[in-house]
């Protein structure tokens, strides 16, 4: 590069230094106005606009709590003052400030060496957004506490449960976000389980297990969603083992999810389990009616939605029983649908929207079909099932489709499944029920076989 050109290159760059600089203060006149005096001085006077490419505007950021905070309650009003000082499409990048030398030269301390750590955390799951109730009273405190001290409570491992939709994947984010925010030097890593699994894999064939187990065991916070999925896999539970106990003798905190409770898991080592049970376990309920009105108004107001009648959300709230999710997922259909074919809100159209989706997300798990399904599964004509035959498999059929009527759906009175199933009576059932259950306590094949008929039956539900 000649001289002419390295002066052009360099006055562009101190141009685009200037450009970012001005662009990002007009931003932050808007930002101001909507946070508190206090806000803005602790997290935006220290951040400048450092270039700009196109509509990319790059700010930096001291540290990563501030990129946490701001994207969790500014976020909308960042996005206004983008667009309109750098039109539609802009965006935003953060960046760290890179280590000076000084720094490096020293022998590392903690905190400078793990400056540009990646959590995959997603900055909108905070406690914040987590509408409390009775139902994750118990999860979210014993988060909150966790959060303040990871690492250093009774609490470790933290074990939260319950079924999907309800919340464990944002209260883990929210407790890794907090712990974020307040320990910029914390290496906090958020993972579900079957990226770790592939992770393992990957590097047990690329001959790299031991780079795979340093990075774990270099971490502050493990957040494991969904363990469930080591169900079955040796290898990685056999090295995930190893991991729990280097972070855990070392006072690091481990974070654990999963659909069900360490009891209920099958196919993973007795010393595994038992070291998700040394913390705390606890479960994420179902919210009730109460609770679900309160989710609802929380996410209208943070959405700035104002034009949903009363009926209509507590016709929501009643109607949709089953998880946050769901919840959710109704509301922002409504929306859509009130946008595109440009109809009121009312509850007309909510009673339409909740019907279609119910129909399409949850299919009701009739005695009928639970039947067919253990029949099929198990080579079984099922009009024997009702015949008076006491042949080995057609009896254990029988038994099975009992348990699985009983143990997979509630609206069905013993009397009903008795009669249905294989007209039979209620004492049949309860005795079904218990003949299965010691048998999965007691025979393997026997488990194996039953929870593929269970992922069969729920797999079409
Ligand atoms: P899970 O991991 O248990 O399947 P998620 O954490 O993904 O559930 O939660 C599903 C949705 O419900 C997410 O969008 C989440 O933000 C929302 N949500 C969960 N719990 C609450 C709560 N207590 N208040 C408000 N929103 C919630
Ligand atoms: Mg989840």
């Amino acid at each position: 590069m000649n001289k002419k050109q390295l002066y052009d290159l360099s006055n562009i760059l101190i141009m685009k230094t200037e450009t970012a600089a001005t662009l990002w203060n007009e931003c932050l006149k808007m930002i101001g106005k909507t946070v508190s005096p206090e806000n803005y001085k602790k997290w935006f006077a220290q951040t400048k606009g450092i270039s700009v490419e196109g509509k990319m505007l790059t700010v930096q950021i001291p540290d990563t709590s501030f990129y946490t905070w701001i994207e969790a309650n500014c976020a909308s009003a960042l996005r206004e003052a983008l667009n309109s000082v750098i039109g539609t499409d802009a965006c935003l990048r953060y960046s760290l400030p890179k280590p000076s030398l000084s720094v490096v030269k020293e022998p590392l301390k903690k905190t400078e060496s793990y400056a540009p750590f990646s959590s995959h955390l997603n900055a909108h799951y905070t406690f914040e957004q987590l509408v409390e109730g009775e139902s994750n009273h118990a999860a979210i405190s014993a988060g909150r506490t966790i959060a303040s001290k990871p690492g250093k409570t009774a609490f470790n491992p933290i074990f939260i449960y319950g079924g999907v939709g309800l919340g464990k994947t944002h209260l883990v984010q929210a407790i890794g976000n907090k712990v974020v925010a307040e320990n910029p030097q914390y290496r906090v890593l958020y993972i579900p389980s079957e990226k770790f699994i592939q992770q393992y894999v990957d590097s047990y064939h690329q001959d790299k297990r031991n780079d795979f187990i340093n990075y774990y065991q270099n971490i502050d916070v493990l957040i494991i969603d969904d363990v469930q999925f080591f169900c079955g896999k040796t290898g990685s539970q056999e090295v995930f083992f190893h991991i729990f106990n280097h972070l855990h003798q070392n006072g690091k905190q481990l974070i654990l999810t999963a659909d069900r409770t360490p009891v209920d898991m099958r196919d993973i080592q007795d010393r595994l389990l038992s070291r998700f049970k040394w913390g705390l376990t606890v479960k994420l309920d179902t919210p009730d009616y109460e609770h679900r009105l309160r989710i609802l108004k929380d996410k209208l107001v943070r959405e700035d939605i104002k034009d949903i009648p009363d009926d209509v959300i507590n016709y929501i709230a009643k109607t949709v029983d089953t998880n946050i999710r769901e919840l959710e997922g109704v509301v922002n259909s409504l929306l859509a649908q009130s946008t595109i074919i440009h109809r009121e809100i009312t509850l007309d159209l909510a009673v339409d929207i909740v019907s279609q989706f119910i129909k399409t997300t949850k299919k009701e798990l009739t005695l009928d079909y639970i039947k067919s399904v253990v029949c099929q599964s198990m080579g079984v004509e099922s009009s024997l099932l009702e015949s008076s035959s006491r042949k080995g498999e057609i009896v254990r059929a029988r038994q099975i489709a009992m348990y699985f009527a009983k143990t997979l759906t509630q609206k069905y009175s013993l009397q009903n499944i008795g009669s249905q199933i294989a007209g039979r009576d209620h004492s049949t059932v309860i005795h079904s029920c218990k003949t299965v259950s010691n048998l999965i306590e007691t025979d393997k094949k026997f488990r194996s076989m039953v929870d593929d008929i269970r992922v069969k039956i729920l797999a079409c539900a």
